[in-house]
């Protein structure tokens, strides 16, 4: 059980995690990387009703995953901030560290997607290491 707060780079979305953290993972797919404008994204998912939005409102993005899936993006309408990420039919939500106030906590448990990391992105050999998405 954790509890954390969160919001964007201007301040005008704001959110409170209380919940059971699902997973922590680090993923290198070509989606996280152009969402993120990063490397790698780290991603903390949570059940839904875990993660509740504050103060503002997110503006969302809907694409289609490499495994067919589709998904939503959840950004600052302003700043452009990153902050959530779900997928249609499936009850959780997860959150960018980088969106995290105090991400101190966070130690991601896998890679997801290392054969499309960057070369330089360093993959910690104590994590779950996969290719490309585990089933
Ligand atoms: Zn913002
Ligand atoms: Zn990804």
């Amino acid at each position: 059980m954790v509890q954390f707060s969160g919001g964007c780079m201007c301040g005008a979305i704001r959110y409170a995690v209380s919940g059971e953290i699902v997973r922590m993972v680090n993923c290198h797919c070509d989606d996280c990387r152009k969402n993120t404008g990063a490397a790698f994204a780290t991603n903390l998912f949570f059940d839904e009703k875990d993660v509740k939005v504050t103060a503002g409102e997110t503006r969302s993005f809907e694409h289609t995953s490499d495994a067919g899936n589709r998904k939503i993006k959840e950004f600052c309408p302003t700043c452009g901030s990153q902050l959530f990420s779900s997928t249609i039919g499936r009850p959780l939500k997860s959150i960018k560290v980088g969106s995290i106030d105090d991400a101190s906590f966070v130690k991601p448990t896998a890679n997801l997607y290392c054969k499309r990391a960057l070369p330089f992105s360093h993959i910690a050999e104590e994590t779950k290491n996969f290719d490309e998405m585990p089933t």
